[in-house]
């Protein structure tokens, strides 16, 4: 089980980190994964435009190789009843824990009018996506770590005061470590509202792509060999073992070794292999965007598949809990 907040543009990092997997997943395991629209309202409670972005979301879930008639693919307001299990986990989660959350107190920074109570609670209604499925893998980033540590911490302590309901759910990448994919500029990863300029998207045109990554910083080149790389040139050989051959990172990575890299040759060819990755999947994409009736069945499709799921789930939870007077 996973989610992608529609909060703007995939990207990247967004792809490495987790729609890869999803695709990967579907193959041989029972999936649910969401647009988490809810999420959302956390940060941008403006909501003119929430539908045009669920709508590219679940399109570049697809166009990445999603499958709808594999994996559940639904948004997070179609299935109610993940409210009423955040609400039960909210009275077992505590203000000081949630406090000390990474990514509450960055949102804080950023937001600091508008430091609401969801935020505060993210987690929590992190966990009840999750757990609704009763899930134990969740494909997602490097970021996301510290709230899968969260979500297990509020599954034992529901375990250990109603009875065992749910398996401990864990930050999954097929046994690697997470992946965290770096923003161009080398400060920070990449993100759908932060560094846009130096961020990749699924829907950025040939020449943007082009031109965001001739842009990207380098220097001179090493003058000793064993110098070790500098943040931002280990970005540019990160980048480029996702998306070229083996054989292209390796001359470049003996190039380098051997001081005589020449990073703009580098970034002409990382720009070329980054158009052939990201270019079929916008034009799918874009495609299957515009398809409104699609999307509208695959959204149905989604929550009913979900709902069965939750709904089991739920009723185990009352049973549990001995919120059950009759
Ligand atoms: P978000 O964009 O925050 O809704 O995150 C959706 C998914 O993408 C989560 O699984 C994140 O861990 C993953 N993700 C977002 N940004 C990155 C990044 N720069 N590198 C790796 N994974 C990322």
């Amino acid at each position: 089980m996973s989610g992608i907040r529609p909060t703007g543009f995939l990207h990247l990092g967004n792809y490495f980190g987790a729609l890869r997997n999803y695709v990967k997943m579907q193959e041989s395991y029972t999936c649910f994964f969401m647009v988490a629209d809810l999420h959302s309202l956390t940060t941008h409670p403006d909501t003119k435009e929430l539908k045009a972005h669920v709508h590219r979301v679940l399109a570049e879930n697809i166009a990445s190789g999603l499958d709808p008639d594999k994996a559940a693919l639904y948004c997070q307001s179609h299935v109610p009843e993940t409210t009423e299990l955040y609400l039960y986990l909210n009275m077992l989660a505590y203000k000081g824990e949630l406090e000390k959350t990474t990514t509450f107190k960055e949102k804080a920074r950023l937001q600091p009018d508008n430091m609401n109570a969801g935020l505060l609670t993210y987690p929590v209604l992190q966990t009840a996506d999750i757990i609704i499925h009763r899930a134990s893998l969740v494909p997602v980033g490097k970021d996301q770590e510290q709230h899968l540590e969260m979500a297990r911490n509020f599954v034992n302590r529901f375990n250990h005061r109603y009875g065992e309901v749910f398996p401990e759910p864990m930050a999954f990448n097929f046994g690697e470590e997470l992946v965290k994919v770096p923003s161009l500029d080398g400060t920070g990863k990449m993100s759908k509202s932060e560094n846009q300029h130096a961020t990749l998207y699924l829907a950025d045109s040939d020449e943007m792509i082009r031109k965001k990554i001739m842009k990207a910083q380098t220097d001179s080149g090493p003058t000793e060999p064993g110098t070790p790389k500098p943040a931002y040139i280990e970005n540019l050989f990160l980048l480029m073992k996702l998306v070229s051959g083996a054989d292209v990172l390796e001359s470049f990575e003996q190039a380098y070794q051997e001081c005589r890299i020449r990073y703009g040759d580098m970034k002409k060819q990382l720009a070329e292999d980054m158009i052939a990755f990201i270019g079929p999947i916008r034009e799918k994409a874009e495609a299957i965007r515009n398809d409104h009736s699609y999307l509208r069945q695959v959204m149905e499709k989604g929550a009913e598949k979900a709902r069965a799921s939750s709904g089991a789930t739920m009723k185990l939870v009352r049973e549990h809990m001995g919120l059950n007077y009759y």
